[in-house]
């Protein structure tokens, strides 16, 4: 049994007054949503003030992004055993916009997942198709390739108990969402992809989807059987969006 997973990624947003006032609301409905296990991931600036108000209330933290470097001269990165030290446990790895907006391969993806773990953390392996490549029919080789990079990289043992997120580009920011069925489809051909390497890693793999999730779609998409959570970012800003998305997740979870 998967535990679902609930993950908000607040990219370049908040500040300490918005992330205390967020956190508060979370936290105050953070029952509503027992059983299912709840991430944030802050800007890099906040995380220890995060690590500190989020500590004794059953919410995870996650990085935003991990260099693919344990230590050294790489000025403006930050390595993993350095936020596993303030906190995390989680970094995301490989999100659209690090790969459309910073250039980063699918070789790099890799490297810094392949990091993460050396690092003691769990990665969230961020893939998906952009909307040409959708429509020219290449959704699964695109996620595929994306998938591959990193079991290439670290086989089935170094992938560990780590997250994918499959993130259509073409929904993230957009208000325009997979439907059930689009995501349940590359949902199970991610799972089936994990089976021709290891059984059981594909069945404790959690795969969660992402783009432009919210209360109304929610529902519908992790009611999927291979949908296991959610990685959510506009919806994540506001605490009653973000839990009324974890209330699905536990409707799901005991369905
Ligand atoms: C994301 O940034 O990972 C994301 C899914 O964003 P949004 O929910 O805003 O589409």
């Amino acid at each position: 049994m998967r535990t679902y997973l609930v993950a908000g990624n607040w990219k370049m947003n908040g500040s300490l007054a918005a992330n205390a006032e967020l956190l508060a609301g979370v936290q105050a409905g953070r029952a509503d949503a027992a059983g299912v296990e709840l991430l944030v991931c802050p800007p890099a600036p906040y995380l220890a003030s995060v690590a500190a108000a989020t500590a004794d209330h059953d919410i995870a933290l996650g990085a935003q992004n991990v260099s693919e470097h344990a230590s050294g001269a790489f000025t403006g990165e930050m390595a993993a055993p350095m936020l596993r030290e303030v906190g995390c446990a989680y970094a995301l790895v490989g999100h659209s916009e690090r790969r459309t907006l910073y250039g980063e391969t699918d070789a790099q993806v890799a490297a810094k997942f392949e990091a993460a773990v050396a690092g003691g953390l769990v990665p969230v392996l961020c893939v998906g198709e952009t909307l040409e490549q959708r429509e020219a029919g290449n959704t699964e080789a695109v996620v595929s390739a994306q998938l591959a990079a990193v079991i290439d990289r670290v086989g089935a043992d170094g992938f560990g108990d780590a997250v994918v997120a499959y993130e259509p580009v073409w929904a993230i920011g957009t208000g325009k969402t997979a439907t059930p069925e689009q995501a349940q489809d590359v949902h199970a051909f991610l799972r089936a992809s994990l089976a021709k390497v290891d059984e059981a890693l594909a069945m404790r793999t959690r795969i969660v989807y992402g783009g432009s999730m919210k209360a109304a779609n929610a529902g519908e998409l992790l009611a999927q059987t291979d949908i296991d959570g959610g990685l959510i970012g506009g919806a994540s800003l506001k605490a009653e969006a973000f839990l009324a998305i974890a209330t699905h997740a536990r409707d799901a979870a005991g369905a």
